[in-house]
């Protein structure tokens, strides 16, 4: 099926009731690389996502609603084909949107945008139900089973810093189980989301089923979602002060939420810890995605007698990080996400001078003497000798950035690690297999690592605690919240 109006011919278009729409005003997307223009961006208005919610409703009582759950799933499976086939697309829109490395968009970004709707498209075709022969106290019988239901039209709103993959990781569940959703990209990263809308179209998703507007939060499209009062559900991944306002706007429609939000992860490093692994698997859990990735470490406790040796270490692999324009194979850090992200991050490195800390290495801005000059490119930067109080220690900067900081005793790392008022993920470092357990167990964090960082199965649960996140995500627990239950009566 051809995409009825290409999506790309002006600007980027809204993707509503299986057509491409263009209307209304339009905002530039602006490379963080070195400030060019990426494209520019049809912003959806009220009417824009009136229609997408309008479209999604009459998809749920059409074609989409009454298809059955392997024909859904082979659906899906021709999305993922579709990502496949126009995979160096994908990549160069990511890149294009974020400036990060050609290996990582090759090896992360994509192929998990395509993986997420393989993995639920198999996963809800083999779902299974409860079922109760029940008997009750007056000597009657029934058969108790339930059956899932999709919750109707979701609002899938995500964030800028692994466009594809954390759009797809809410989206591939929620129209595997048989929901209508409204996708809505951040304003930084509208491209590949839009590439996505030409694949599902290609695909043959029946119109209406799955929609995209393009727009900001506040008194824009991520907002409207929010509020509309035919919407069932927002899914959301972002910062946790945009998680409560969502709240608050979904609140009077009593909506389903489901929040990933931000993090202040800590690694805690042993003495007893293989020196080496834990020095390189903490720059890649600082440094990866120049630090944007929620699961990021941003505070470091090691213990005392490795202190100086451990930050000297560290310090050795931050000034050996090569930052370099996108393309560039060996390319191990590209620019922040915009020039907004980068000021934040830059007034944060003068905020731990303010502070007391110490720079160990960084504290500011590369100058490359070329157009990169006008991007959003920042130092790795690591900062020891900052009270557990100050704002560096405790509020998620959210860029190449991390405190380290000494512990003496199992009991005081335990301590420092949950002293947050969050809790996304942990990470130990150990060779003493008993503390590993018993440490990790004790964190207060959605997931903890045990000598590696990142690496992921996408059917274990994954989500946060306190200001980190509501709910879990992966495998049956995405299941579990794009679809409820009905239980269904029958005696016997
Ligand atoms: P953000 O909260 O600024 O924006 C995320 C999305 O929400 C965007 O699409 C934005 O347009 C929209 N939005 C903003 N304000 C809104 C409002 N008032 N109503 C409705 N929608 C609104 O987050 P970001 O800067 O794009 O992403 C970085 C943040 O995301 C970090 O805090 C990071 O930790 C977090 N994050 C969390 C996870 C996780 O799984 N827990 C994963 C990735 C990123």
């Amino acid at each position: 099926m051809p995409a009825s109006t290409p999506a790309h011919s002006e600007c980027l278009a809204n993707y509503v009731g299986g057509a491409f729409d263009s209307s209304g005003n339009t905002f530039t997307n602006l490379s963080p690389v070195d400030g060019s223009v990426v494209n520019r961006v049809c912003e959806a208005d009220a009417a824009v996502v009136n229609r997408a919610v309008a479209a999604a409703r009459a998809a749920l009582a059409g074609d989409w609603g009454a298809m059955g759950d392997n024909e859904r799933s082979a659906l899906l499976h021709k999305v993922a084909d579709g990502i496949e086939r126009r995979f160096d697309d994908f990549v160069q829109a990511e890149m294009a949107d974020t400036g990060k490395s050609l290996w990582q968009a090759r090896t992360i970004d994509i192929p998990r945008g395509a993986a997420n709707f393989r993995v639920f498209a198999d996963l809800a075709r083999q779902r299974a139900s409860e079922c109760f022969h029940t008997t009750t106290a007056d000597g009657r019988q029934a058969l108790n089973y339930a059956i899932n239901k999709p919750l109707g039209v979701v609002a899938v709103i995500a964030p800028w810093n692994l466009p594809l993959l954390l759009l797809t990781w809410k989206l591939a569940p929620a129209l595997a189980v048989g929901n209508a959703v409204i996708a809505k990209p951040s304003e930084d990263t509208p491209s590949s989301a839009t590439l996505l809308a030409e694949v599902m179209h290609e695909a043959g998703m029946p119109p209406g089923a799955f929609n995209l507007v393009h727009g900001f939060g506040p008194d824009s499209a991520g907002e409207l979602l929010s509020r509309h009062p035919d919407i069932d559900a927002v899914t959301f991944t972002g910062e946790s002060r945009t998680g409560s306002a969502i709240m608050r706007a979904a609140a009077d429609n009593v909506k389903a939420l489901s929040f990933e939000l931000g993090g202040k992860n800590a690694a805690l490093v042993f003495e007893d810890a293989d020196f080496d692994a834990a020095v390189e698997g903490t720059a890649k859990s600082v440094f990866t995605n120049g630090g944007q990735v929620c699961l990021c470490t941003e505070r470091v406790y090691v213990q005392r007698p490795i202190f100086d040796r451990f930050v000297a270490a560290l310090k050795g692999r931050a000034e050996a990080l090569r930052i370099d324009w996108p393309d560039s194979p060996d390319t191990d850090m590209g620019p922040l996400i915009s020039h907004e992200h980068r000021d934040k991050v830059l007034a944060y490195y003068q905020l731990a001078r303010t502070e007391g800390g110490t720079i160990v290495t960084g504290g500011g801005a590369p100058h490359f003497g070329d157009a990169r000059d006008s991007g959003a490119w920042v130092q790795p930067t690591i900062v020891t000798g900052l009270a557990e109080q100050s704002r560096c220690v405790t509020e998620e900067v959210f860029g190449p950035f991390c405190h380290i900081a000494p512990f003496d005793t199992e009991e005081e790392a335990i301590a420092l690690a949950n002293a947050s008022d969050y809790g996304l993920a942990g990470t130990v470092w150990t060779t003493n297999l008993q503390r590993g357990h018993r440490v990790a167990q004790r964190i207060h964090a959605g997931i903890v690592w045990v000598n590696t960082w990142y690496l992921r199965d996408l059917r274990t649960p994954f989500g946060g605690v306190k200001l980190s996140g509501i709910g879990r995500e992966g495998g049956q627990h995405s299941l579990n919240f794009y679809a409820e239950p009905t239980n269904i009566c029958i005696q016997l």
